[in-house]
């Protein structure tokens, strides 16, 4: 892991474990998206996006660390990890709990809800963490219908895959 500058030795530590996750859940054949909520250096839980696991297309990787959190009193006083940049239902999920800090893996393969974050009053850090880059090309290139889907865009359908 490096481009990590502006994270602290928890943060590089937590931003691996959401790595880990989006690991895992390449190697169940979903989305490589993973995703921890922290309170401070004491994880409450990590995820992974289960859209082709659950079947649940709701269940990206912030959202299932979040389900898995369960109920909190306050997310005042926590982070969120997540390996990719958040899309809009998530960062409006984030806006919603009040989880006042985002660390995101990496903003190359999906981003744009940064400025949408921080006018809310998040801080947002984005480590441009080459590990989560490379995960994620690998994805888009070799399942693409998969990541259109899961970003809810038409998958171009000039001519069809070889394979
Ligand atoms: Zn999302």
């Amino acid at each position: 892991m490096n481009g990590g500058d502006m994270l602290n030795k928890t943060d590089q530590k937590l931003l691996r474990m959401a790595y880990d996750e989006a690991l895992a859940g390449d190697a169940q054949g979903g989305c490589p998206i993973g995703s921890v909520l922290a309170r401070g250096d004491v994880v409450i839980a990590s995820g992974r996006n289960q859209r082709v696991q659950m079947g649940d297309p709701i269940a990206h990787g912030e959202m299932d660390a979040l389900r898995k959190a369960g109920r909190q009193k306050t997310y005042r006083d926590t982070t969120l990890y997540t390996s990719l940049s958040p899309c809009m239902m998530c960062s409006g999920t984030i806006i919603q709990f009040g989880i006042p800090r985002v660390v995101i893996g990496e903003n190359q393969n999906f981003g744009g809800n940064e400025e949408f974050l921080r006018d809310h009053g998040v801080e947002v850090v984005i480590a441009n963490d080459q590990d989560c880059i490379a995960l994620m090309q690998r994805f888009v290139r070799e399942k693409p219908e998969l990541w259109f889907e899961d970003i809810s865009q038409d998958y171009p359908t000039q001519g069809s895959p070889s394979n």
